[in-house]
């Protein structure tokens, strides 16, 4: 979904809402929030989105002993997105769904992107990264404009500050590329977090008037980290949103394990690239296109489906790839090269290999090295 990523990062605000809430995760920082003392709960329900059982976490408030979509030790909220203009939107903070207080599809999408978003939260906390934030997700109903037929944020997801929003489907089933509601799948919901952790880590918060490169990398990041924390680990991104998928059309957003077969309806004809060199000649080549970040994300993105492919675990990866935010140089990291990365990688590989006990963990961190010469990043 190339457009609707393009568009999500530009409207992305640079400024970290969140900061001042970042400190902890305990009970009380969230009850600064949430004036309600709450039972956290969790309970084995049916998810229509998912086809299948989902093990949910929420709370009930003590105030008036409603079910809310909310749990405490993670701090996520589900919250209700309160503006149909996506320029001037803000998740209603005060206006906290109610498990069971709204439409069924509404409901079944609240309680599905919550799924998503606690498993997320946990691959993180899992592979040494907290959130450290109060996470919104805000499920999106809304439609506010039309391009090429589009429905706009309807068929859109993108993460802001402190908050991560996902449209609930395309209003026409029936057109060749029409979508689910976007936080259904785990592998955009993770997409989307990543773009706050990276802001968060980095500050890369929009494309703007940032490097082709940076811009790329930011999208390699959600989409690395997207794709090591997806059970379906299918190296594509998004294979689960299209109606119309079938085993021959293979439709999904970037194919990561072959960037030049992705097959993605919202932009047929997109060349995703698989090396260094190819995407620096599309960037000269095409000075002023708006699809440097997805189309160069690839690059990274599939070295990391190299090092997937030699065999080490998806927790290894993560592990060193989230390692390795903290390994950029932050003076410069606003215009951030594949080269920056690589070397961000190898520092943050030896440290997190050489945690492992293993003798020979620098004869794996040259082997790992490896993904980033077979795409032409030195
Ligand atoms: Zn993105």
């Amino acid at each position: 979904m190339k457009k609707h990523l393009k568009r999500i990062a530009a409207s992305v605000s640079a400024i970290c809402l969140a900061a001042s809430f970042c400190s902890s995760m305990t009970a009380s920082a969230a009850l600064g929030f949430w004036p309600k003392t709450v039972m956290t709960k969790s309970s084995d329900m049916w998810n229509s989105y998912r086809n299948t059982t989902i093990h949910l976490d929420y709370c009930t408030s003590k105030d008036d002993y409603q079910d809310y979509l909310y749990t405490p030790g993670r701090n996520i909220r589900v919250v209700s997105v309160s503006h149909p203009n996506r320029y001037t939107i803000s998740a209603n903070k005060n206006d906290v769904q109610k498990l069971y207080g709204s439409d069924y599809n509404k409901s079944q999408a609240e309680q599905c992107a919550m799924y998503n978003a606690e498993q997320t939260y946990d691959f993180l906390q899992n592979n040494g990264y907290n959130l450290g934030i109060q996470l919104y997700v805000a499920v999106n109903p809304y439609t506010t404009y039309t391009i090429d037929g589009s429905d706009g944020q309807r068929e859109s997801a993108w993460g802001e500050t402190d908050t991560v929003y996902f449209g609930m489907g395309s209003n026409n089933p029936n057109k060749e590329n029409a979508v689910t509601f976007l936080g259904s799948a785990s592998d955009v919901v993770t997409h989307e977090i990543m773009h706050l952790v990276t802001d968060k880590e980095l500050g890369w918060s929009s494309y703007g008037n940032n490097t082709p490169e940076r811009n790329a990398l930011m999208e390699a990041y959600s989409d690395i980290l997207a794709e090591l924390a997806d059970s379906r680990n299918d190296w594509k991104i998004g294979s689960t949103l299209f109606l119309h998928n079938s085993s021959t059309k293979n439709y999904c957003l970037r194919n990561i394990a072959n960037p030049a077969a992705t097959n993605n309806p919202v932009s047929p004809d997109e060349n995703y690239c698989t090396t260094y060199q190819q995407f620096t000649a599309y960037v000269n080549a095409n000075p002023y296109a708006n699809n440097h970040a997805a189309v160069g994300s690839t690059v990274i993105s599939h070295a990391a489906y190299l090092m997937h492919d030699m065999g080490f675990s998806n927790q290894t990866l993560a592990k060193i790839w989230l390692t390795s935010l903290s390994k950029y140089n932050k003076s410069t990291a606003a215009n951030a090269t594949f080269s920056d990365c690589k070397d961000a990688f190898f520092d943050a590989a030896v440290e997190v290999l050489g945690q492992t006990g293993n003798r020979y963990y620098m004869a794996q961190v040259f082997t790992l090295m490896e993904a980033f010469d077979e795409v032409g990043v030195y």
